[in-house]
């Protein structure tokens, strides 16, 4: 039985203070000795300290949104896997579709961090996902399946490693992927991964989903067989809804 996880996505969202805010929020919404499934919360790289001081002690787990590949140097405005480390956070979300769509990031690269995140003892979220209009010229599995399998380049041992399955078309537009079209690509993940490493290691996987999740459809999404879990955006930065979202998965 995989255990679900639940993490919230804070991207470019809240100042120190105010993430502060948002997890001490979050613990009074979950109730205390909350222990349903995997919680994490990924605040700006400048909030993960303060936001980390107040969720320590308790069961949810702190995640950045990203890491470079290389231990330090000459990369303005990167951030290495060792200082993610140093600060707390046990995850780190690499390859999300605003990093590939906005910020140029590659499977190339994707794989290299996620080497390297691994390489450090951090534990990964590989997201993948198609756009609109890979998923209209019907070309989805494919582009997932490359995602994957290219993310994955050189890693023999994925037990520290999720997979996010976000449609692109899906990410803070509201439209939300059916619980049947949502499971549809994370049975391909699975298979995929089952070719890749085997039935044991694909079992094993826990695979989210991301886009659009909200209270109201989450029951639905997260009771799918493949669906472990959720990677969450706007719904987040609500304390009740996430915390509505982390119990659906429970
Ligand atoms: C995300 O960015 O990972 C995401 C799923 O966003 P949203 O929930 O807002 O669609």
């Amino acid at each position: 039985m995989r255990k679900k996880i639940v993490v919230g996505n804070w991207k470019m969202n809240n100042t120190i203070a105010e993430s502060a805010a948002l997890a001490s929020d979050l613990l009074v919404a979950l109730g205390e000795g909350f222990s349903g499934c995997e919680v994490g919360i990924a605040p700006t790289y400048v909030a993960l300290q303060e936001a980390g001081k107040i969720i320590a002690g308790s069961s949810v787990q702190l995640v950045a949104q990203n890491c470079h590949y290389e231990n330090d140097g000459a990369f303005t405005g990167e951030v290495s896997v060792r200082m993610i480390k140093a600060v707390g956070c046990s995850y780190v979300i690499i390859g999300h579709s605003e990093r590939r769509q906005f910020f140029g990031e590659t499977n190339a690269t994707v794989n290299l961090r996620v080497k390297k995140a691994l390489s450090e003892g951090l534990k990964v979220i590989l997201c993948v996902g198609e756009t609109l209009e890979e998923r209209e010229t019907e070309v989805t599995s494919a582009v997932v399946s490359s995602q994957v399998t290219e993310g994955l380049i050189g890693i023999s041992d994925i037990s520290d490693i999720v997979i996010a399955y976000e449609p692109v078309w899906a990410i803070g537009t509201g439209k939300t992927a059916s619980s049947a079209q949502a499971e549809e690509v994370h049975l391909l993940i699975r298979t995929t991964i089952s070719e890749l490493y085997g039935d044991s290691a694909a079992g094993k996987l826990r695979i989210q989903y991301g886009g659009s999740v909200k209270p109201s459809n989450a029951v639905e999404l997260f009771a799918m067989p493949n669906i472990d879990g959720g990677l969450i955006g706007g719904a987040s930065l609500n304390a009740a809804d996430f915390a509505a979202i982390i119990k659906a998965a429970s």
